[in-house]
């Protein structure tokens, strides 16, 4: 594939979520970006559609108009309009910046809505673990069956899931069986073209035997991933999966290596009500999982907290003493009745917080926007306060916020950004009418995601005219979703006649 290119998007309303001016709101504003950088970002005028066509020339992509019938309606999905003597189509759409998952699992996609109406570790050891059991086990027979390997279907769906909702860039958390696996995991991102940290998992206590492991193994899977030739958009680091499942033995050696290639740390904490309880009883007495992480040193501003749900006024302040930060999924803490997490109080102590998606299993979906809403709900109610968390702070929550955490170069459209973009389709029913006025609200309260219509990543087009590209290796998205469906139809067989799983926490 040959490297991007200029390009240059017009669109009805622009939010840069950038720099001090952050609540911005553009009427007519464009986005320029060359190779896989933003050059520019602004108020549209005629006079720049001019320079830019005078120094680019052909060279100048134009979203909308390189269509086989220049019809620039059909590419955007929405009415594009062409205002008198432009040669740049006006795209009835909003540009923002592609949103960032700061935490998820790329393992879950084929068993969205199995082990439904189950707490956390009964979902475990009824959903995940079987499923990511069943295509280790079986995966010979079942990529003679599918023509691909099961771990490779499952990521590459994944993938498309996260470019469907504008999501281009994740930390995902590779758990259980799946640390096994990190060469398919990266294939899968490289052809998919977003960006992702993988964070490899482990565990050596109080979970599924089968994967618990010792320190030296983790950190050779560690140095065996870095060495890794040929990645350009995948990175790692050491995910060990709970502070319920990792001792200090493999905690403390885990977090020195991610000190000694200056890399992030990212753990499940304080997930669920009953396992929490539990740490604190049996396993570490008297200690909450902030205290026993923070009592072995792993706290710093590279950990990463996904979760914290079951968090004290203690907990708030280590996490504020240290640089800890933390990602909420509302998502999945509401539908596995995890309960949710002090996030205001998190962020009144200065917690960097972003809001996230987790896996598609316990979601059920990567509808980042539809997690935003619902951490604003649960706020807005829990504290009988409206003012909580208004739409512009949980678009940033979505975006530079994670970005931020994920120490990635993008999340607002700046010059010299990286050229991550989306564009939100405006002629639904559900979005009329929109002004500058109601813009960012709308998308908090009244999009429902399916509108992201085009989604751009390092200046390269993912999505357009709300149909996801094939990937890099030419994959199409309608294989890796036919392969999905009979993978999930295979699992089902399976899960009839396969043998109870118990093992998730001691505590059962
Ligand atoms: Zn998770």
């Amino acid at each position: 594939m040959t490297a991007p290119g200029v390009m240059v998007c017009r669109a009805q309303f622009l939010l840069p979520l950038a720099g001090p001016n952050r609540g911005e709101r553009i009427h007519d504003g464009y986005v320029l970006s060359e190779g896989e950088t933003i050059k520019e970002a602004g108020r549209y005028t005629s006079a720049i559609g001019e320079r830019l066509i005078g120094t680019y020339g052909a060279s100048l992509c134009i979203m909308g108009r390189f269509q086989p019938d220049g019809d620039a309606s059909r590419l955007q999905a929405g009415v594009g309009e062409r205002p008198s003597g432009d040669a740049i189509p006006r795209l009835h759409a909003v540009l923002l910046p592609a949103f960032v998952k700061a935490h998820g699992h790329d393992h879950e996609q084929p068993i969205i809505g199995i082990a439904k109406d189950e707490p956390l570790t009964a979902w475990l050891d009824h959903a995940v673990n079987p499923f990511a059991g069943f295509i280790n086990h079986h995966h010979d027979e079942l990529a003679r069956e599918l023509g691909d390997s099961p771990r490779s279907i499952t990521y590459r769906m994944a993938r498309l899931c996260d470019i469907h909702y504008g999501i281009t860039t994740s930390m995902v958390h590779h758990c259980t069986y799946n640390k096994y696996h990190c060469r398919e995991i990266a294939a899968a991102n490289e052809a998919a073209g977003t960006t992702m940290i993988v964070a490899i998992g482990g565990q050596d206590r109080h979970y599924v035997k089968e994967v618990l492991d010792r320190p030296q193994d983790a950190l050779e899977r560690l140095r065996t991933a870095i060495g890794i030739p040929g990645l350009e958009r995948t990175s790692f680091c050491p995910g060990p999966d709970q502070v319920f499942s990792n001792s200090r033995d493999m905690l403390i050696p885990l977090k020195a290596w991610a000190r000694e290639h200056d890399t992030l740390f990212h753990i499940h904490s304080a997930e669920e009500p009953r396992t929490t309880r539990w740490f604190s009883e049996a396993i570490e007495p008297g200690l909450s999982e902030v205290e026993f992480a923070e009592s072995i040193g792993i706290l710093d501003g590279g950990t990463v907290l996904a979760h914290q749900v079951n968090c004290g006024p203690r907990d708030v302040r280590i996490l504020a003493r240290t640089g800890a930060k933390i990602v909420h999924n509302p998502l999945a803490n509401t539908i596995l009745g995890s309960g949710m997490p002090p996030i205001m109080e998190m962020i009144a102590a200065g917690v960097p917080v972003a809001i996230s998606t987790d896996g598609s299993g316990s979601a059920d979906n990567q509808n980042i926007l539809a997690a935003a809403r619902l951490a604003a709900q649960y706020q807005k109610a829990r504290h009988q306060d409206a003012t909580l968390l208004p739409s512009q702070q949980l678009l940033e929550m979505i975006t530079s916020v994670p970005a931020g955490i994920l120490r990635q170069n993008q999340g607002e459209l700046a010059p010299g950004r990286r050229a991550d973009w989306i564009l939100l389709a405006l002629d639904r029913p559900n979005l009329i009418p929109t002004r500058l006025d109601n813009l960012m609200e709308n998308l908090i309260w009244a999009a429902d995601g399916s509108e992201v219509v085009t989604v751009v990543a390092r200046g390269r087009i993912l999505k357009d005219g709300g149909r996801i590209l094939p990937f890099r290796d030419g994959i199409t998205p309608e294989q890796i979703m036919a392969s999905t469906q009979r993978l999930s139809e295979l699992f089902a067989d399976y899960r009839r006649t396969a043998p109870e799983l118990r093992g998730t926490g001691v505590h059962q």
